[in-house]
């Protein structure tokens, strides 16, 4: 479902037009769709219908509260990469037991802690880290439950720096050592084998390497079975993708169908765990331009937006659609203002920081623009860079505007430094 269309010529928020959202809650400001986050989320629940299966919402993709909440109420799992992330979600009102605990390099105290919660499942991505979990539950008299990741080695045919399931990459177990690693764990007093899980990378447009994963896990859940490991869960990861231009991009249901046929007769339960598909198109960034400069070669509009609130499009030369607020010609101005090419940029020094390259846009300054498809890896990856304070954050439920988080201070910026004594 699209949230963010035009009425009148006026670009809005389910009910709510941009520019009062703008007025009220000032720019840069990111806007979600609580029907969209939903939409999003019940598209998995559809495909999934009639199957042993839980979602569990990567929360790297927005970790907001408000977000997290939402997706608790609506019955999802998560699916965290750090302390910060189970904190976050116990405190939204998420359960431990329906968190998967991910990721590379989980230290001791992240370990404990989600020990000590009662977390559902810890997957595990080395030999070294199942050594080290299998020594701290024996501690604390607690036994963990784990699934191996593997890496299924097959290619996601993703941006390289969000491909994560070649044997090149520093995630997961290689397949072929898994079974060995099984076996360890078996004979470990603080382990209990829950599952085995994969996730081979990010904005994948095509269900076919997903499925390719899915057999090689199918395969190596077989022949565990054969040495008497039987696993309760196959954890198939995230990493659907989105349309941010022009992308061929399948329903949820066609993504998911491959791997469903091939996972059809299976007796485990499925666990999913998407981030950028439930949030991304939920949410965009709402940015006022400030300055249009005409230079030389190349038109600019200056936006107070930058690539710390929104660092895709320097990091990953991404695409985020640029629309403006008022569409030209909708309004009360005399003549319609001119079209022109731009580059729309952000304010911090670095020529990288860019939201987007050659636009055609008619612009003037004081326009409301609305970088879309940015409810993903979005305000999770901000920062201060320049010492801007992070944006405000709303959530949109029909006619009604809840602020999720508050913009930044500038006091906020520096409270946890120390001019020192020298
Ligand atoms: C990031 C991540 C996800 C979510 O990926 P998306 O592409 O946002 O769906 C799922 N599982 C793991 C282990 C991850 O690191």
């Amino acid at each position: 479902m699209n949230a963010f269309t035009y009425r009148q010529g006026m670009l809005c928020a389910e009910d709510l037009s941009l520019e009062r959202i703008a007025e009220r809650f000032a720019t840069p400001c990111y806007v979600y769709s609580r029907a969209a986050l939903t939409a999003a989320f019940e598209a998995y629940r559809r495909a999934l219908a009639g199957r042993s299966a839980r979602i569990c919402y990567a929360v790297k993709a927005n970790s907001n509260l408000a977000i997290l909440n939402l997706f608790a109420r609506l019955g999802a799992g998560f699916d965290i990469v750090s302390g910060g992330e189970l904190a976050r979600v116990l405190v939204a009102g998420g359960k431990a037991k329906d968190v998967v605990f991910s990721g590379v390099g989980k230290t001791r105290e992240e370990l404990q802690a989600a020990l000590a919660e009662g977390i559902g499942c810890f997957n595990v991505e080395s030999e070294s880290e199942l050594t080290r979990l299998a020594g701290i539950a024996e501690q604390m008299g607690l036994v963990a439950p784990i699934a191996l990741r593997v890496n299924p080695d097959v290619d996601a045919k993703t941006h390289p720096y969000i491909s994560t399931g070649l044997r090149n990459n520093k995630f997961g177990i290689p397949i072929d050592e898994a079974l060995a690693l099984y076996q360890r764990a078996r004979m470990m007093a603080g382990i209990r084998i829950r599952g085995i899980a994969c996730h081979i990378g990010s904005q994948l447009l095509d269900a076919a390497p997903a499925a390719e994963a899915a057999q090689k896990i199918l395969t190596l859940a077989d022949a565990l079975a054969a040495q008497g490991i039987v696993l309760a869960d196959l954890d198939l990861g995230g990493g659907m993708g989105i349309r941010y231009r022009d992308e061929e991009v399948p329903s949820t249901e066609d993504y998911l169908a491959p791997m469903l046929d091939l996972l059809k007769d299976r007796r485990e339960q499925l666990v999913f765990a998407p981030g950028r598909s439930l949030v991304g198109n939920a949410g965009l960034l709402l940015t006022r331009v400030e300055v249009v400069k005409h230079g030389a070669e190349k038109s600019f509009a200056v936006v107070d937006a930058a690539m710390n609130d929104l660092m895709r499009p320097a990091l990953y030369d991404a695409w985020h659609d640029i629309l403006p607020v008022r569409l030209n010609g909708a309004n009360e101005r005399v003549e319609r203002v001119q079209e022109h090419v731009y580059d729309v940029v952000g304010p911090v020094c670095e020529s990288g920081d860019f939201l987007g390259h050659e636009r055609s846009l008619a612009l003037a300054e004081g326009d409301l623009l609305a970088v879309m498809s940015a409810g993903a890896y979005g305000m999770a990856m901000s920062s201060n860079y320049n010492s801007r304070p992070r944006a405000a954050e709303v959530l949109i439920d029909g006619g009604q505007a809840h602020l999720i988080r508050n913009r930044e201070s500038v006091a906020q910026l520096y409270a946890q430094e120390h001019i020192a004594p020298l």
